[in-house]
């Protein structure tokens, strides 16, 4: 439950400001504080600043975008000081929304850069948030049996979690950021019913990576296999646009199998380009890495640009070239198995 009305005007969660992720519950009606960039920006005034009184206020922080990061420091430093009940921070370009696995001791609002100048009024606040702790989740495992090398490993992973809903009427869908991988993940899954690999293929859709890549995290410090046995491990994730082609995390690191990949796409053609990026630990693939696992992490370019959001939905995502993708990590993993059987 939340809600903000700003003098007369009742502002829309997910568009207008968005809660900070593990921001705690307050309700009530309140004149707003603004602390100006000048106040933060100058030792002097800044020292003055942190010798005040916040308690029970709604602090208002205003500062441009080019200062939002030589600030983070004095900003972090101001509220452990001020201790007040809110601040409302400015939210420059899109709204990105992520999760938290740590309550914060303040409840704090990221309000639109544009809304800025029209707080001078009062603000009437209501947010109710509740901190799970423990909350048990799972990761989904599924296999097809190689006909002929049963006992080595093709893996197909992808995180099936999002950011699920900020409050009641908030939804952030994650149609691109994962349920396409977990498409991915199907599809290959059907393909493999039907057509026996040559080693076994192991699916993993994957929980908690927005938290922080937990799911993998877990699965990979916890594995019913010895994790040497697997000979590649692809992992999708934000697969649903492409005509801009794909980026492929780890390519420097094997470059062998990359050139690989980029042969069986120069020959049939699947996508306009495969660009190659070092290690990165940005998605699920992370883990397996660091036990020496050989892996890629797949996503698109072009297309939409929805990320972490409310826009990010099925409705407006192309799947421009989820098929041909779809077509290349298969040629790509049968492609793993040696010639002339
Ligand atoms: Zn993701």
């Amino acid at each position: 439950m939340y809600g903000l009305t700003l003098g007369k005007r009742y502002l829309l969660p997910g568009i207008d400001y968005q809660v900070t992720p593990g921001s705690g519950s307050i309700e009530g009606k309140y004149k707003i504080r603004r602390i100006s960039e000048r106040d933060l920006l100058q030792s002097k005034r800044y020292d003055r600043l942190m010798q005040q009184h916040f308690q029970g206020q709604v602090v208002q922080l205003c500062y441009r975008q080019q200062y939002a990061d030589s600030l983070r420091n004095r900003l972090s430093n101001f509220k452990q000081r001020a201790k007040a009940a809110a601040y409302i921070v400015p939210a420059f370009d899109k709204l990105t929304w992520h999760i938290s696995t740590k309550p914060l001791y303040y409840s704090e609002i990221q309000l639109k850069s544009t809304y800025f100048a029209q707080t001078n009024s009062d603000i009437q606040l209501k947010i109710d948030a509740e901190y799970l702790q423990n909350y048990e989740t799972r990761n989904v495992v599924g296999y097809i049996s190689g006909a002929v090398v049963p006992d080595s490993f093709v893996v197909f992973t992808a995180h099936y979690d999002h950011l699920g809903r900020m409050g009641s009427d908030v939804y952030i869908p994650g149609a691109n950021d994962n349920a396409s991988g977990i498409a991915m993940l199907l599809n290959l899954a059907k393909h493999y019913s039907q057509h026996k690999p040559y080693y076994t293929v192991l699916f993993i859709a994957f929980s908690g990576e927005e938290l922080g890549l937990l799911g993998s995290k877990h699965y990979v410090h916890n594995a019913p296999f010895d994790l040497k046995k697997i000979k590649f491990l692809v992992n999708t994730d934000i697969v649903g646009t492409g005509n801009e082609g794909i980026t492929v995390v780890n390519a420097t690191e094997f470059p062998h199998q990359f050139q690989h990949l980029q042969q069986i796409n120069q020959r049939q053609q699947y996508l306009p380009l495969i660009k190659q990026r070092g290690k990165a630990a940005n998605s699920d693939h992370h883990w397996f890495y660091e036990r020496q696992v050989p892996c890629f992490f797949i996503y698109t370019m072009g297309g939409i640009k929805a990320y972490h959001d409310i826009y990010d939905r099925a409705g407006t995502l192309p799947l421009s070239h989820f098929v041909p993708l779809c077509r290349l990590l298969i040629d790509f993993a049968d492609g793993l198995a040696p010639r002339d059987e």
